[in-house]
């Protein structure tokens, strides 16, 4: 174990009110490819850019070619929680953990069994017809082809925050107020440079920041305790107690 990762076993051990607001980098170890990352999807062949498809614009205009690009890379069904999202949730059932804020729409945190997840841009396990509300999973978005369509005939939209979309007001105030009460925040697998998300970072007032990202961030110099490492390999050796 690192020095680094045994300073985080020691904040764990004597703490008690812990947040943690996790980014892309949280799921890439378990093979869902981060936007950002230089081998994320930015640089894979498609007609338009990620935040160009990705967008309300574009849904609305072009929703044939919105729901191609999300069944190829936005349905990761199968994949698995990593060592980061097990302990998180295993913080939380021993008390530690209030809560966890999350930037991914991959639903691995519930599936790892962390129940206070706040999920700032939806989740792809949500989705709802946009004439009458009837909700429909993912497993049914991934099968469907074409334009996924509701028995009554209406378009089914993913509830997760496209371009151009604002957050859910109600997920934001939780994720204020779980921060501003927190002892200790880890923020971790993120570059922090999505806003207004990042800026989340200015309402925790506790004792002890942590950052874990591979990379640097531009809050790097705020942290009481710096990681640069993959987050999943560094919670993999933390002991929850
Ligand atoms: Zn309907």
């Amino acid at each position: 174990m690192s020095r680094e990762t045994e300073k985080l076993q020691e904040i764990l051990d004597s703490h008690r009110r812990v947040v943690f607001f996790g980014g892309a980098g949280v799921s890439t170890e378990s093979g869902i490819p981060d936007f950002r990352s230089v081998d994320g999807l930015y640089h894979q062949k498609y007609d338009y850019p990620p935040e160009t498809i990705l967008s309300h614009t574009f849904f609305m205009s072009r929703p044939e070619e919105f729901f191609r690009f999300y069944r190829d890379k936005m349905l990761a069904l199968d994949a698995e929680p990593n060592a980061a999202h097990r302990k998180l949730a295993q913080l939380e059932k021993a008390g530690k953990l209030t809560g966890v804020v999350t930037q991914n729409i991959d639903g691995l945190h519930q599936k790892a069994g962390s129940v206070h997840v706040m999920e700032l841009h939806g989740s792809v396990h949500r989705n709802y017809c946009m004439r009458c509300g009837k909700f429909y999973d993912a497993r049914f978005m991934l099968e469907s082809e074409g334009i996924p369509t509701c028995s009554c005939g209406g378009m089914i939209k993913p509830d997760v925050v496209l371009y151009e979309e604002g957050l859910d007001q109600n997920i934001l105030r939780d994720a204020v107020k779980t921060i501003s009460e927190a002892d200790v925040m880890i923020v971790g697998g993120t570059s922090l440079a999505v806003y207004p998300a990042a800026g989340l970072l200015d309402y925790f007032r506790g004792d002890v920041l942590v950052l874990i990202n591979k990379g640097a961030t531009p809050r790097d110099n705020s942290a009481d305790l710096l990681i640069q490492a993959p987050i999943g390999q560094v919670f993999s050796q933390i002991v929850v107690r």
